[in-house]
């Protein structure tokens, strides 16, 4: 049986993907706001530099300056850089796990998890979850997992935390003592009562 590595394996996908869909909007505005800062050097009229009342002296050609600012590469995009690597790795990991396809590689990935092996959940387990701490470092905001009361169905520890990770239907709850894991459509309410 390997269902409860199953379900952390799902959480952590679904975890990563509300990460990824946060840093997509970053990376969004980011390149928004590279895309005005250029075009603001490259403006001579809108550029700090050249934008002033002062004439003449070294300052006096502002083609030159404009040009140079254009011909430099752009300030990378660090938020779009940590999407584009983290959805390389997605491809690769659903063509490992589904096989060829197409569509969101998280989704080919959750749709696998049911047929994949204790190892290779394992493994599977472990990528998903190096992608969503190094997404939410960039992020600044960690996985949304909240202390519920009541003790561990398995062992009897008060250490149960909901894992709010993708659609309502999708949470899960985790004991943090023993690791074991619950849909938490079935046991938030009777737990949290
Ligand atoms: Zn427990």
């Amino acid at each position: 049986m390997h269902t409860a590595l199953a379900l952390h394996t799902t959480t952590a996908a679904w975890s990563l993907q509300d990460a990824l869909t946060a840093l997509h909007d970053l990376a969004r505005a980011e390149a928004a706001q590279i895309g005005a800062e250029r075009a603001a050097a490259a403006d001579p009229m809108r550029s700090p530099v050249w934008g002033g009342t002062r004439a003449g002296g070294t300052h006096a050609d502002p083609t030159g300056g404009a040009v140079s600012t254009l011909t430099r590469p752009a300030r990378r995009n660090r938020y779009a850089d940590r999407v584009q690597r983290t959805t390389e790795t997605l491809d690769w990991l659903a063509d490992l796990t589904a096989g060829p396809g197409t569509g969101h590689p998280l989704a080919r990935i959750r749709r696998a998890i049911p047929q994949l092996d204790a190892h290779d959940l394992d493994e599977l387990h472990h990528w998903l979850t190096e992608h969503d701490d190094r997404c939410r470092q960039l992020l600044g905001r960690s996985q949304a997992v909240e202390p519920i009361p009541g003790d561990c169905p398995g062992c009897d520890v008060r250490a149960l935390m909901v894992w709010q990770a993708g659609p309502r239907e999708a949470w899960t709850v985790v004991c943090s003592a023993c690791q074991g894991i619950w849909p938490a459509t079935a046991a938030v309410q009777p737990i949290a009562a």
